[in-house]
């Protein structure tokens, strides 16, 4: 049995989880930095990270009942991610793999996100719909890549349903509030923006506000803002499916919680009579077990690891640039 330690620690979260071979999750304790008010300071969320994360190890360690020395590799968040919080994961996997003698392997965050989504749902080959706060991508594995089909052109569609929400007074975050005030709400028409596979939500967001101070009411907005935007990730979804040839669908991202958002994809992939799969919310976040899990795939791949030395963050580690070893 092969049994890994996986570091996350990309941004606001810091994760420690142990995995095995079996994708049996042994165990996964992760701690996110909050304020009070105002946002994330990179050098803040790195000290909070620096603080835990010898603990973290011994209590996930402890909670999986493997002592350090049973560990066969060290596993962390490489990219990409916010640099001072980067740092903090890889020198800690470093030390341990140092100290333990045994390899260390970088996993990319987003690969994670979408190989975790497989394991737990048990789709296999799916085009990848990843929606999340400051990400919206449809993604699908073609000639030994994950391919990025459509992404946005500027800001991520939560963050987009976030600000929309924060303007008429919803608080954050806005996507479950919007989510409720849209069952009561009818069309109005916004600008509904894609470009080739790749998607624009700023413009609608902008639109929705003018419409706002003209006395529009919230639940009109919200019900539109929700069918425009998750028609848009609809449409491009759809022709991926069609450009790819492939027969599922897979959801991941916060996002996911929305319900008319899986109704939406889920009718078109019945029609097109593919299968819809969307990932268990407590799972879509950021989380150890998703990293220790990539890693666990790349070990078992191959094994030709770098020198613990040679490696380093890779703060900007786009999906389509990982070699995709693991997938035959
Ligand atoms: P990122 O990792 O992209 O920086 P994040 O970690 O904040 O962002 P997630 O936790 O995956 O991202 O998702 C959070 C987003 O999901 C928020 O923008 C939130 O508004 C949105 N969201 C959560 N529930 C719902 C819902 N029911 N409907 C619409 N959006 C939702």
């Amino acid at each position: 049995m092969t049994i890994c330690l996986g570091i996350e620690s990309t941004a606001h979260t810091f994760g420690v989880s142990i995995v095995n071979d079996k994708g049996k999750i042994l165990s996964n304790l992760n701690k996110t930095y909050t304020t009070e008010k105002g946002g994330m300071i990179p050098h803040e969320v790195a000290l909070h990270h620096k603080k835990i994360a010898d603990n973290l190890v011994e209590e996930a360690l402890n909670y999986a009942k493997i002592k350090k020395e049973k560990l066969d590799f060290i596993t962390f968040s490489q990219g990409p991610g916010l640099p001072p919080s980067l740092r903090i994961g890889k020198d800690k996997a470093k030390q341990l793999a140092s100290n333990l003698q045994i390899p260390l392997i970088g996993s990319n965050h987003i690969c994670a996100h979408l190989e975790i989504g497989k394991l737990l749902t048990k789709a296999k080959d799916p085009v990848f719909v990843f929606v999340s706060g400051a990400n919206t991508q449809i993604i699908a594995y073609e000639s030994e890549r994950y391919r990025i089909f459509g992404e946005t052109l500027d800001v991520g569609m939560g963050n987009a349903l976030d600000k929309f929400g924060r303007d008429i007074g919803l608080g954050f975050p806005a996507g479950p509030k919007i989510e409720e005030l849209a069952k009561k709400g009818n069309y109005i028409e916004l600008p509904y923006i894609v470009k080739g596979m790749d998607l624009s939500f700023s413009g609608i967001v902008t639109k929705a506000n003018q419409l706002f101070k003209k006395g529009v009411s919230k639940e009109d907005l919200c019900y539109s803002m929700q069918e425009t935007c998750f028609s848009m990730v609809t449409e491009v979804t759809e022709r991926a499916l069609a450009h790819c040839n492939k027969k599922e669908v897979l959801l991941i991202g916060g996002v996911a919680a929305n319900k008319r958002f899986c109704e939406m994809l889920n009718k078109m992939c019945e029609q097109r009579k593919a299968k819809f799969y969307s990932a268990p919310l407590r799972h879509c976040g950021d989380h150890a077990a998703m990293i220790a899990w990539q890693g666990m795939l790349q070990y078992k791949s191959n094994k030709n690891f770098e020198d613990v030395s040679e490696i380093d963050i890779l703060p900007k580690w786009r999906i389509d640039e990982v070699e995709v070893t693991w997938i035959k």
